[in-house]
């Protein structure tokens, strides 16, 4: 979501002139795009503001957007006197007013909903991977999440409004298409007429465009997985074998102490369907270790769950105590040591799964996307249906393919080498 944040706010910088760098003391206006979920990412913010305040030219506008922004409020101008302007989320659309009224400080942390949408203008081109958010906010309150917070009470964009952003981008570039939602699977909207528009009407209609050869969705909650959404993975090939639908916890203990109110059984039970709808498909979590009362026998089934449903590409998190939220209140917080034991046997466990996987992939041929140039600039990057990256053999200046039939030779734990094949 911050991806696709950045990018419209660097379309939108861009439609009035502007060039990006990422050289501090070139730049005439400085945005931090910020994450609040954990306190580390918040407190990174906060420090990186001290460096840049040094670095940048003295006139130069500097100042946060995004969740830090709202969290921190007014605050923000306290412990950064120079900032120029803190827009919350849903209010970066304002941005430009800053370059209008540079002398003066702009501050607006207020839940706009939708209204950002409709503000920016849509971009010229758009990258092959195209994040389309479709809904703003989260209805469910995870006691350890800060995101109602943050983003508000969950909003469905109008279904037109949408499908216009899909053909948009697949006219300007996309081939493949994101979803985006805290809470994407449980996207409803209802038109004037009374229709309801789920998820899977989303991926029906996009699926239809000739340029458009690969649709995914993140992020999922387990009980909005409904089953129209699992027979989408039936009935549309588009729509890649994966899936990340995070669990958090392996103890049903935990779980409802999260406000995560599912059964495993029943989690178990959506795996079952999904597998049975698309056998090869694969499923990724988010884990947080750590969370307040959490016991070792509690951990123990975490990597129980993790082991049954051999989750790949996951995500693990120390429990981080939120403001605004009420696992920080509860009592029997576990000590720092003991979550960062907790997150490298869970990390261990996860690591060694996906190796397995990974592994299992080699022989085996499977249509990937261009990502780019590796990190030594040597060779291609292309993206796995999984997600994980493949280093090809093909040089990073060759003419190629966005998409690609590519036969795995290797792998290892985050990523496998292969070569494309005709
Ligand atoms: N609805 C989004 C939530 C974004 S936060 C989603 O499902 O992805 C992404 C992940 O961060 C969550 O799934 C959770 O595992 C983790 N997370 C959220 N709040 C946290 C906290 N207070 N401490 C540690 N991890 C947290």
């Amino acid at each position: 979501m911050n991806v696709y944040d950045g990018q419209r706010i660097a379309a939108m910088l861009r439609a009035r002139g502007m060039n990006q760098t990422e050289n501090i003391p070139d730049a005439d206006i400085i945005i931090l795009n910020t994450c609040a979920v954990r306190a580390k990412a918040t407190d990174k913010v906060f420090s990186a503001l001290g460096r840049i305040r040094l670095e940048k030219k003295p006139n130069a506008l500097f100042g946060i957007v995004g969740c830090v922004a709202r969290e921190s409020g007014a605050e923000a101008f306290r412990r950064v006197p120079e900032l120029n302007f803190v827009l919350g989320p849903q209010s970066y659309h304002k941005l430009p007013e800053i370059l209008e009224n540079p002398d003066t400080k702009l501050f607006n942390i207020d839940l706009g909903g939708l209204e950002k949408f409709d503000e920016m203008p849509q971009p010229d081109t758009s990258p092959a991977l195209a994040y389309i958010p479709i809904q703003e906010g989260c209805n469910h309150c995870c006691t350890y999440c800060i995101v109602p917070y943050t983003r508000g009470r969950e909003i469905s964009r109008p279904f037109d409004d949408v499908i216009r952003d899909v053909t948009h981008a697949a006219k300007t570039g996309a081939i493949e298409i994101c979803f985006l939602g805290q809470n994407v699977n449980g996207y409803k909207y209802t038109s004037p007429d009374g229709h309801i528009y789920r998820l899977s009407d989303l991926i029906g209609t996009t699926a239809k465009l000739d340029t458009i050869k690969r649709i995914r969705f993140t992020s999922s909650y387990p009980t909005e997985m409904t089953d129209d959404l699992i027979d989408a993975f039936r009935t549309e090939p588009k729509l890649l074998p994966f899936l990340n639908m995070p669990i958090q916890s392996g103890s049903q203990n935990v779980l409802t102490k999260m406000n995560r109110p599912y059964t495993l059984n029943l989690y178990i039970d959506i795996v079952d369907k999904l597998k049975n709808a698309r056998p090869d498909i694969q499923i990724s979590s988010d884990f947080i270790v750590g969370f307040p009362g959490e016991t070792d026998s509690d951990f123990e089934q975490t990597l129980d769950i993790a082991r049954r449903i051999k989750y790949i590409n996951s995500f693990s998190f120390k429990y981080s105590p939120r403001p605004h939220t009420a696992a920080a209140l509860m009592p029997n917080q576990i000590p720092e040591k003991i979550k960062s034991e907790r997150l490298t046997k869970l990390d261990t466990l996860l690591n060694e799964i996906q190796r397995n996987f990974n592994e299992s992939l080699v022989g085996k041929t499977l249509p990937c996307m261009l990502e780019g140039p590796d990190k030594t600039g040597r060779h291609l990057v292309y993206r796995t249906p999984y997600m994980q990256p493949c280093i090809t053999d093909t040089p990073h200046d060759a003419p190629a393919p966005q998409l690609a039939n590519i036969k795995f030779t290797a792998a290892n734990k985050a990523s496998l080498r292969g070569k494309i094949v005709k």
